[in-house]
């Protein structure tokens, strides 16, 4: 990764848009972030593919929005190909599958593949060895926002990879997106996500402990969170995550615990690669994989940390 990073911000990603003839667009994954970031590429290009596992959602994907359902081997002969899938593991398998296409509709310019997932660094620089020989340039670009960010398209991306093969997805990525930061080589996008989610569970958890413990003193949680989000304590957990979903009871499943496991272990893999010691980091990560333990993949919200935490102490986050 290099040092230097590029900042690039889009101001305006509400822009109207004209329709883009010179590219064409794909997207893989219409799962909860997915579905709602490729329906801001519809107005900017004149046909928006769409595939997805399950091609159910993509059928209802191109009659919500006019996008395009296709089969996974037409959808990679877009000039720009954006996936949103679960975990880098799921990205190698879908390359590999999609790799003969690659090579049978090479195309002059190079294409640009767009992963939004958030994924690990090491298979960021794997990718971009395996789709280079059939001129395919490799973006890291995972987003944060939430599925609030995806909807409205102005999500934050993380890019790691090189700057012209980021120039040219912009005129795609900038449908979504409210801000674009290139934050190094390939790999260094998904560094950055890894440990920004980490310092959000740090974040939460460390806020649920302390509405514990004034709920103990007798403080209701909203009124404490009153006076944190209005002082120093502040952060996203306690401004959004702790009254929106923890405190009314209602973990809305928007971003599930095992997703955010797997972004926490992706930056304790980090940290140990370097041996920088992180005993706040690997204490969080640790709690959040014991907490997403209690839940089968994909069934509960992240905000479902706090009722295992609620086990250990005994006391629920609620107002009396
Ligand atoms: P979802 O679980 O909602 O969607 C997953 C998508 O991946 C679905 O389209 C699903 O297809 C597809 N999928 C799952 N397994 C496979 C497979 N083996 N092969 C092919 N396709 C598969 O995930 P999200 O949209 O929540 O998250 C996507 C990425 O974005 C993750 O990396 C996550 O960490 C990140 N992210 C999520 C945020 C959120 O708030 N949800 C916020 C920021 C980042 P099918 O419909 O067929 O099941």
């Amino acid at each position: 990764m290099t040092q230097d990073s590029t900042y690039i911000s889009n101001t305006d990603a509400s822009s109207t848009h004209t329709a883009n003839t010179a590219n064409s667009v794909s997207f893989l994954g219409l799962g909860a972030m997915g579905y709602q970031m490729a329906k801001h590429l519809v107005p900017q290009f004149a046909t928006v593919m769409v595939w997805n596992r399950d091609p159910s959602k993509a059928r209802a994907h191109a009659s919500q929005f006019g996008s395009k359902a296709v089969s996974l081997a037409e959808a990679v002969t877009a000039d720009i190909i954006i996936s949103c899938l679960p975990t880098s593991a799921i990205v190698a398998e879908i390359i590999a599958q999609a790799l003969p296409h690659l090579q049978n509709s090479k195309s002059p310019s190079p294409r640009v593949w767009v992963d939004c997932t958030s994924g690990v660094p090491d298979s960021a620089k794997a990718a971009k060895r395996t789709l280079q020989p059939v001129n395919c340039q490799f973006l890291d670009a995972p987003v944060s926002g939430q599925t609030t960010g995806a909807e409205a398209g102005t999500l934050t991306l993380m890019v790691g990879g090189d700057s012209q093969a980021l120039a040219d997805a912009r005129v795609a990525i900038d449908c979504f997106a409210g801000r674009v930061v290139h934050v190094g080589d390939t790999g260094a996008g998904f560094a950055v996500k890894a440990v920004n989610n980490t310092l959000f569970a740090i974040n939460a958890w460390g806020a649920a402990e302390g509405l514990s413990v004034l709920k103990a003193h007798g403080v209701n949680p909203s009124a404490a969170l009153d006076c944190i989000n209005n002082a120093s304590g502040q952060s996203f957990a306690s401004a959004a995550t702790l009254p929106q979903r923890i405190v009314n009871r209602s973990f809305p499943k928007t971003f599930t615990i095992d997703l955010m496991a797997k972004d926490c272990a992706i930056a304790i893999d980090l940290q140990r690669q370097q041996q920088v010691p992180t005993p706040v980091m690997a204490q969080v990560a640790s709690l959040i994989r014991a907490a997403s333990n209690q839940h089968a993949a994909g069934t509960a919200d992240f905000s479902q940390f706090a009722t295992f935490y609620e086990q250990m102490t005994g006391i629920v986050i609620k107002d009396d």
